[in-house]
């Protein structure tokens, strides 16, 4: 698999295996059938509620730890030095493992500073390989790095052809944050799989607009972790590194740019209560 290479460092896998949204019952066999087809990078969340049945499909499959790179992400509630350094220790044991390669904060609300203070410690301690952010606008992003010793390796957000993060990438990109893609697909909304223009340069390729789509962002430098619970589609979107996207074909999906969120955006106060005060269950 073709690796980044993290500002301290790390290879991260530029193509890995989302679990948001695959209920718990569902997640280890999904996470098994993602390893039978060669995923080895895995993106998880206290939040999803799964961590434990990604657990278990790593420990089942049998592959050397350190062949996969497995990620999880600190939940709002769980802001703060000490309550981030529990969380941390929570998932780990969820997970099943002795150390992560990525840890997260998972959205840009609460005690965002103490968390980091806590990262930073489970880095300098060799318990996770390295750390980072998800969710975090620019503003965010460099406040982050201009007052504290590590900046994030990677800053995760959504990222598609509906919403691409041009500016946002290069300003990652002058800090030394690698940026990776949640919601490759926009979670299918506007009708992306069926778009005619990304329908249109799939059939050149003879490839689904799911690869063209993943092929788009990993020409762009963008990590993806798109999710599946279909073997067939799991397999489909690994094989994306036998052809290229010409200049014209890089530039006609970049006409697709909205600018805006397909989601919601993170600085509007509303989510910001909403996500910033909704308590995990345990
Ligand atoms: P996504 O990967 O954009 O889309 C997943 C959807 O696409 C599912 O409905 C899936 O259906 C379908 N799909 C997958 N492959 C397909 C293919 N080849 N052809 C047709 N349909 C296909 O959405 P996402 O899960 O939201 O994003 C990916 C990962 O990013 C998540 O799993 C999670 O790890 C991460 N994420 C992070 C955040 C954050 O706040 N940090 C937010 C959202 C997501 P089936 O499963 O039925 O195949």
């Amino acid at each position: 698999m073709r690796t980044v290479t993290l500002n301290n460092g790390v290879e991260m896998p530029v193509l890995g295996f989302g679990v948001y949204q695959i209920p718990a019952e569902q997640t280890e066999r999904a996470v098994s059938d993602a390893l039978a087809a060669g995923y080895r990078s895995f993106d998880t969340a206290a939040a999803y509620g799964n961590e434990e049945a990604v657990g278990r499909a790593i420990s089942a499959g049998g592959i050397p730890r350190q062949d996969l790179f497995v990620t999880t992400k600190l939940w709002v509630s769980d802001a703060g030095e000490d309550k981030a350094r529990r969380a941390f220790e929570t998932s780990l044991r969820k997970l099943g493992l002795d150390h992560l390669d990525l840890y997260l904060i998972h959205q840009p609300y609460g005690d965002v500073y103490g968390s980091w203070r806590a990262m930073e410690a489970l880095l300098h301690q060799g318990l996770v390989r390295a750390i980072g952010v998800s969710n975090f606008h620019g503003d965010r992003l460099v406040d982050l790095i201009d007052h504290n010793e590590i900046a994030p390796a990677v800053n995760q957000v959504e990222t598609h052809p509906f919403h691409q993060r041009t500016a946002d990438q290069e300003l990652m990109r002058e800090r030394g944050v690698q940026i990776e893609s949640w919601g490759p697909f926009a979670e299918g909304r506007n009708d992306l799989f069926t778009h005619p223009e990304l329908s249109k340069i799939a059939a050149a390729h003879g490839k689904s607009v799911a690869q063209v789509v993943l092929r788009w962002l990993i020409q762009r430098d963008v990590v993806v972790i798109p999710k599946s619970v279909r073997a067939e589609r799991m397999a489909e979107n690994l094989d994306v590194f036998d052809f290229e996207l010409a200049a014209e074909e890089m530039a006609a999906v970049a006409a697709l740019d909205t600018g805006e969120s397909l989601f919601f955006d993170h600085r509007d106060p509303v989510m910001v209560s909403r996500l910033g005060t909704h308590i995990l269950d345990d």
